[in-house]
């Protein structure tokens, strides 16, 4: 079985989470879509409901789980028997990031391998960062949402 782990945030799912997760299912037997929980991070959405969004907004996908990790994303990985990361690129800025992130999860996961997906240009701009700051601001963010998700 081939199992990957999409850790993050998830504060809140975008339609670009949601895109990478599609594409990545024909490539994987399950994929856990995984919220990562950093005690130092303040997040906008409670947990609950970041879960909840999760759980509508995979409903429909058989081989789509969700769930949530304190501490390391390795360990979560070692768990659930995930041999797979998933991860997304948006740009330069993401690849310098993700390929430290990447290069310690093999170390510390033990062959852990991350496998990453090219967002495609009309997605690469949309982050949860920007949803929640057009939340803050008062605007309508349903563009950068997946259809199920009304805030
Ligand atoms: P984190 O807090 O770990 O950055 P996020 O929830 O912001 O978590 O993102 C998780 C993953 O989703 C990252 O790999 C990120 O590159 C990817 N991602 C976020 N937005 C997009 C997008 N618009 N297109 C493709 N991948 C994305």
């Amino acid at each position: 079985m081939k199992i990957a782990v999409f850790p993050g945030s998830f504060d809140p799912i975008t339609i670009g989470h949601y895109d990478l997760v599609k594409r990545a299912i024909p490539l994987f037997d399950k994929i856990i879509v995984a919220i990562g929980i950093n005690s130092q991070k303040k997040y906008l959405f409670p947990l609950e409901q970041r879960i909840a969004w999760l759980e509508e907004v995979f409903a429909e996908e058989p081989t789509v789980s969700t769930g949530s990790f304190e501490k390391l994303t390795a360990d979560f990985c070692k768990k659930e028997g995930a041999q797979y990361l998933l991860r997304g690129l948006r740009n330069a800025s993401d690849f310098d990031y993700e390929k430290t992130i990447s290069q310690l999860n093999a170390i510390v996961g033990d062959g852990l391998e991350t496998v990453f997906l090219i967002s495609p240009p009309q997605y690469s701009h949309i982050s949860s960062t920007i949803v929640r700051e057009i939340i803050k601001g008062g605007g309508d963010a349903s563009p950068f949402l997946p259809k199920q998700i009304k805030i």
